[in-house]
């Protein structure tokens, strides 16, 4: 039946595409290349103590400076490279590249500072992955506890034996562990005892909107102070949220309101003024 259609296959099935399917089949077929031609970079979000405004803790994002579409955010790509598997050697290359920024700054004599990497289940139910892991802070001469993992409340959900046993692992390695948009995930509060956790983030649908709609971040606060969690707010934008945030016994913050991601020499900048 393919033969038949022959050589204007191809161009019926694109034409089928709706744009955002059709630049998911492109994004797809050149992922690899673009890792080996370096076109995947890092940004780094600060992210401040809310009582001393010291930022001892940046998130790294990943971003993708693509030949013809520009800087393509990770919302667009990190989906797609689940679902392909691609997020397993993506992932390995944030990891290194985050130690060798690391380590550079340490090199250099900046402030120490935490650095967060979102991982995905999938790359950290790798079973390589920890030893991995351990080979690049051990080639870099870093110690565990400038690392932070950020895993989706959604993806912890799934509370599948696997997941619970590589976290185990993980944090015995001495890495800091987060739950990343939490309270999205609908979930039972039960695995919040099953992990050894060391904070939540509060997702930002939730810090939008502040201090009108408080009820349910007043609660997330309680309960990570109760479990003696940190607590970490996402994408604070206002004067007020900052305010309502510090009064009621938040930790961090992260947004816009303080800064935007930034490339390594801004952050550079930032941490020794
Ligand atoms: P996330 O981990 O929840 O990261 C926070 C997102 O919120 C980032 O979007 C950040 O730029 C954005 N943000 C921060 N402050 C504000 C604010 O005040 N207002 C608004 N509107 N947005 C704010 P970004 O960089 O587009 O990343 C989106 C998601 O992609 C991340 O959400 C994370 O889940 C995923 N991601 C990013 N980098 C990686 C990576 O290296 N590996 C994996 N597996 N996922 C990644
Ligand atoms: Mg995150
Ligand atoms: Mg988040
Ligand atoms: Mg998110």
């Amino acid at each position: 039946h393919a033969k038949q259609e022959g050589r204007n296959q191809f161009v019926i099935y694109q034409s089928s595409f709706d744009d955002g399917e059709y630049k998911r089949f492109v994004f797809k077929s050149q992922f690899v290349k673009a890792l080996a031609d370096r076109q995947f970079f890092l940004e780094y979000q600060p992210r401040v103590e809310l009582d001393s405004g010291e930022i001892n803790s940046l998130e790294a994002l990943v971003r993708w400076n693509h030949p013809d579409q520009g800087i393509v955010g990770p919302m667009a790509f990190i989906s797609l490279a689940e679902e392909t598997g691609f997020i397993v050697p993506l992932g390995e290359w944030v990891i290194r590249e985050a130690c060798r920024q690391i380590k550079q700054w340490q090199q250099k004599g900046l402030p120490p500072v935490r650095v967060a990497i979102n991982v995905s289940a999938k790359q950290f139910l790798q079973a390589s992955f920890v030893n991995r892991m351990k080979e690049i802070l051990s080639e870099n001469e870093i110690k565990p506890a400038f690392i932070e993992i950020e895993i989706t409340e959604s993806e912890l959900m799934k509370d599948e034996q696997p997941i619970v046993d590589a976290l185990k692992v993980i944090k015995e390695m001495g890495v800091f562990l987060s739950i990343d948009d939490f309270g999205t995930g609908y979930s039972s509060l039960q695995y919040l005892k099953t992990f050894k956790l060391d904070a939540l983030k509060i997702d930002r649908s939730f810090i939008k909107d502040l201090p009108q709609d408080k009820a349910l971040t007043k609660m997330i606060i309680s309960l990570a102070r109760k479990l003696k969690l940190k607590v970490i707010a996402e994408g604070v934008e206002t004067h007020e949220q900052h305010t309502w945030l510090l009064n009621s016994g938040c930790h961090q913050a992260q947004g816009y309101l303080y800064s935007k991601p930034l490339g390594a020499s801004d952050i550079e900048y930032i941490l020794n003024e």
